[in-house]
């Protein structure tokens, strides 16, 4: 059997009364005739009901939670409920045995710390399913998005010399033997010996390689893996995740802003349109793991109506001093019920301060502006104020941060004052200086957390279970 047609196919188009042909695996099979027979096409199975009388009892024995299965008969409306077309197999042979005492995945409920165990396996299971499909669909929407705005896909490198930053928590990359690194005559490191003849790592940001690009072709956007070798244990952060970092010439920060908001609506409208029974799932799913939590830490809402919220919605754009101003006066920080309580101007916000401003202040996504410039990185345009950078921040519910960006330094001498600012060696980056030192313009970025997009519109919990195969500290399995 060589041709079949996907599920996916079959349900969009119900050809009832053909025959068919499918091969997908089996999730289950009841009474020993019912596989519910998943392609990972859809969200849905296909019921194939087996012609007992013409199979082998050693055949049906094999049919098997897990085992590959192709089948052909005729496709028919069901009789059975749940589901609206069946097939009515006159043949099924089993391609692929699975093992029934040793398979891992049996067709019960799993916590989601035994799946990452078996990350292997869980692309097979129904919530992965929905989130490896729906992951596609946020990728599509984000090339689409920007290409019909006339976008240029910029590849930026993934081993740098440069740490854009300023940050450190690189990984290195080297091909130097690490139990005998050639040194200097000082007893440094001699990274002239090494594959690039310099130090390299892998990049953090592609942020100012697409700087180069947007003073070229005046709107580009990279989307490609960044990673970070920060040790925060946290739901909201891996070692590598994807980045989104389009860049815009002749733009300042509000243009910025404008451009983050409709994107994030176009992905979210996208998947709305495009999953509903991977949304209906997921949704059904999230109330059910909720039931086991308090009341006050559960989701307000459930997942579409949340999607459509944001649709429905502006996000709430203030500056972070104002912001500063209400969270000084807010009912956690007078009763000092913050871990960092808020009193002076200056404090960077933890995500505690983020999530009291979207949540429970403006009870919808918020623009955080213009943040004092020593917390912010060199590259952010001064604002007039000599204080206060052109930042943005997106702060999602749910999510904390989901977008940084800013109006980037176009002027030289300033851009030269902030890199001694924050000890970088111009010398080392005379490249991008050339941006400012030939056709500057003003221009605007930002970075989005690919994954956190992802848990956003998926309603999952843990950004390690958005990504196929999560890297994080200790882990790196698969
Ligand atoms: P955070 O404060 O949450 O660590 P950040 O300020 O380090 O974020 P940026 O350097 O501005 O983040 O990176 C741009 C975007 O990349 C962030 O808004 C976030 O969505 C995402 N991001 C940053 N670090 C990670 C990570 N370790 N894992 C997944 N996504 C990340
Ligand atoms: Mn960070």
């Amino acid at each position: 059997m060589s041709t079949h047609s996907s599920i996916a196919q079959l349900i969009a188009d119900q050809p009832t009364g053909t025959t068919v042909h499918v091969a997908g695996w089996v999730r289950t099979f009841r009474n020993n005739q019912f596989i519910a027979l998943s392609d990972g096409s859809c969200q849905k199975t296909l019921q194939v009901v087996v012609d007992r009388d013409n199979l082998s009892e050693d055949v049906l024995k094999r049919i098997t939670t897990g085992a590959a299965v192709t089948a052909s008969g005729e496709l028919i409306e069901s009789q059975g409920r749940g589901q609206t077309i069946e097939l009515k197999a006159t043949e099924v042979e089993v391609v692929g045995d699975s093992n029934p005492e040793k398979y891992l995945l049996q067709p019960k409920k799993h916590s989601m710390e035994f799946m990452r165990e078996v990350a292997h396996l869980r692309p097979r299971t129904n919530t992965f399913g929905a989130v490896l499909r729906i992951r596609h669909g946020v990728s599509m929407a984000i090339h689409q998005f920007f290409d019909e705005r006339g976008f240029f896909y910029l590849h930026s490198p993934i081993i740098t010399a440069s740490d854009a930053e300023g940050a450190g928590e690189t990984f290195q990359v080297t091909t130097l033997p690490l139990n005998d690194v050639p040194k200097t005559d000082d007893g440094e490191v001699d990274f002239k010996e090494d594959f690039f003849g310099k130090a390299t790592n892998l990049t953090v940001s592609g942020q100012l390689e697409g700087e180069l690009g947007a003073l070229a072709l005046s709107k580009i956007y990279t989307f490609g893996p960044t990673f970070r070798a920060e040790n925060s244990n946290t739901t909201r952060h891996l070692a590598e995740f994807w980045m989104i970092e389009p860049e815009i010439a002749f733009a300042d920060l509000k243009d910025d802003m404008d451009l983050a908001e409709d994107m994030l609506k176009y992905v979210v409208k996208y998947v709305m349109d495009r999953f509903p029974d991977e949304l209906e799932f997921l949704e059904k799913r999230l109330l059910d793991e909720e039931k086991n939590k308090p009341v006050n830490k559960r989701s307000p809402m459930p997942l579409r109506e949340k999607m459509a919220f944001i649709l429905a919605n502006d996000f709430q754009r203030l500056t972070y001093t104002e912001a500063i101003d209400i969270l000084r006066n807010s009912k956690p920080n007078k009763k000092k019920k913050f871990q960092f309580p808020i009193d002076a101007w200056g404090a960077d916000l933890q995500s505690e301060h983020e999530r009291y401003l979207v949540e429970k202040h403006f009870k919808k996504p918020v623009i955080l502006t213009d943040y004092p410039a020593e917390i912010k990185a060199f590259y952010m345009r001064m604002n007039d104020d000599g204080k206060t950078v052109a930042a943005m921040d997106i702060l999602f519910p749910g999510i904390g941060e989901i977008v940084g960006g800013s109006q980037r330094e176009e002027r030289l001498d300033i851009l030269l004052d902030r890199m001694k600012a924050f000890d970088i060696h111009p010398e080392e980056m005379e490249w991008f200086l050339d941006t400012r030192r030939y056709g500057s313009c003003k221009h605007a970025g930002f970075g989005l957390g690919f994954e956190r997009l992802v848990l956003f519109v998926t309603g999952m919990q843990n950004i390690r279970d958005v990504i196929p195969f999560p890297r994080y500290p200790g882990s790196a399995e698969f």
